[in-house]
């Protein structure tokens, strides 16, 4: 039986969910727009919300392979695939392999360093605090997410860097670093959000050119060929 699309019950930046026959599940859509900057720098990426629902929706299906559970159920049309419908847990959790923007400056490291082991990092997901960089003990003292989901989003997240930096390898594609959202299912903790190049860092093995939202907050150029050429890649 088909799907039923109801009201739009959020939208964000990049991605718009709607309620569907099924109250626990969502649609989710994805959208042209891109921002950068926290959303001072505005803009359009023509076909991305094409190519983020595919390229999610293929890395999705390879983590639920690997037996990691996220909110993705199937794909629906170009730009719209069923999840999950979670309480999203309000942290940002960031992997590196590559010293990139966020680290780069933060520690006034040269982009490109590659990192001997993975650095995972905590970002508190608030718009007007600008999703400060935040640990444990903060994530812990303001309750917003237990020891033990702490402990599983560590080690769920080391899994799929583990999985993802693998599976681009065979793709000629360098994962620097992605970021990742957790929430809750049933009392179970899901991966939700979107894996695309608007949430990871990947950069050709050969050239180093990146192709990423990197892009687009840097005015480089090309933004729309590079969003095509990874998901040629990931079908490919
Ligand atoms: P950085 O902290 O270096 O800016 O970002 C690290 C990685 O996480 C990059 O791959 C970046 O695309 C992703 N990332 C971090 N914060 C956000 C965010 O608010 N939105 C999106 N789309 N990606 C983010």
């Amino acid at each position: 039986m088909g799907v039923v699309k109801k009201e739009k019950i959020y939208e964000g930046k990049a991605k718009i969910l709607y309620a569907t026959e099924n109250p626990e599940y969502l649609i989710q859509y994805f959208k042209d727009d891109a921002t950068a900057f926290d959303a001072t720098k505005r803009g359009t990426i023509q076909g991305k919300g094409i190519c983020n629902n595919r390229i999610s929706a293929q890395l999705f299906q390879l983590l639920e392979e690997k037996g990691i559970s996220t909110h993705f159920i199937k794909s629906l049309s170009e730009r719209e695939m069923l999840v999950k419908k979670v309480e999203i847990i309000p942290v940002e959790v960031t992997i590196r392999n590559i010293v990139a923007g966020g680290m780069s400056k933060l520690l006034d490291l040269e982009e490109g360093i590659i990192l001997d082991a993975p650095v995972l990092e905590y970002h508190y997901k608030n718009d007007k605090l600008h999703d400060p960089l935040v640990n444990e003990y903060h994530i812990l003292a303001l309750k917003i997410a237990s020891l033990e989901e702490l402990d599983a989003i560590k080690k769920i997240s080391f899994m799929i860097n583990q999985i993802l930096k693998d599976f681009f390898a065979k793709k000629n594609l360098e994962l620097v670093d992605f970021k990742l959202e957790f929430g809750r299912y049933k009392n179970k903790l899901v991966l939700a959000d979107e894996i695309s190049p608007d949430t990871c860092r990947l950069w050709d093995k050969e050239t180093k050119q990146k192709l990423d939202k990197d892009r687009f907050r840097r005015d480089l150029g090309n933004v729309e060929a590079a969003y095509q050429e990874v998901l040629k890649r990931v079908l490919s």
